[in-house]
């Protein structure tokens, strides 16, 4: 019955919970995700109604600088390279 749980940081299906054995409080797929729980960038997405793609993408827009944005929503620029690394955000230069 809690085998089609979903991680509620990335939406991925936890899949070792069938394991009925496994801390039945862990609600996420990895640590990464729970921790990401507490991250200033994705209570800010959840603020806007935003994915994180969507807010990083809109900020970097605007402002141009991780520096910056990062600074927007109380983060670190690393926190949002992080981001644009791993969701693969190209900047297009015009
Ligand atoms: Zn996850």
């Amino acid at each position: 019955m809690i085998d089609n749980r979903v991680c509620p940081t990335c939406g991925k299906k936890i899949k070792y919970l069938e394991n009925e054995n496994a801390r039945s409080n862990n609600k996420y797929c990895s640590r990464e995700c729970y921790e990401l729980t507490r991250s200033p960038i994705l209570q800010e997405a959840k603020r806007q109604g935003k994915t994180i793609r969507q807010l990083i993408v809109d900020l970097m827009n605007e402002y141009k600088k991780p520096t910056i944005a990062g600074e927007i929503i109380g983060t670190s620029h690393l926190q949002i390279m992080y981001w644009i690394k791993k969701l693969k955000i190209k900047a297009v230069w015009q």
